[in-house]
């Protein structure tokens, strides 16, 4: 295993990266949108810059056509802050919609979100609830 591997799981799981987030962010579909969000901070913390794109609905307002522009823009903002951690404060569970309210911890700072995801082939990051 990798230096990586072995770590804790960025998104404040308590569980190392590989038995956590890894595996959704190697291709496999998150199974509900708590998990999918977790994941998300995750590949934040580590520059999974793909899985960021992959996860997000079309109709978000972050969302872009042209992506190569989107991915250097996501990578320099990955590599301007730090990810310090990540509370969750309510999980809202449904069938095509769910509900995740958090507090993410970004260069020391505490950002507090709800926020909306939906269900398409897979769970998709919506926008702010
Ligand atoms: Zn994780």
């Amino acid at each position: 295993m990798s230096k990586l591997d072995k770590r804790l799981c960025p998104c404040g799981s308590n569980i190392i990266y590989k038995k956590c987030c890894k595996p959704l962010h190697k291709g496999l579909y998150a199974r509900n949108a708590l998990s999918l969000m977790r994941s998300r901070y995750s590949a934040y913390a580590l520059k999974e810059i793909n899985y960021i794109i992959a996860t997000i609905h079309p109709d978000n307002k972050q969302y872009q056509e042209h992506k190569q522009k989107w991915k250097s823009e996501l990578r320099e903002y990955c590599n301007s802050v730090s990810f310090d951690g990540l509370k969750i404060i309510e999980f809202v569970d449904g069938k095509k919609e769910a509900i995740v309210e958090f507090v993410a911890i970004i260069d020391a700072k505490e950002y507090q979100e709800r926020s909306l995801f939906k269900k398409e082939k897979r769970w998709l990051y919506y926008g702010i609830e």
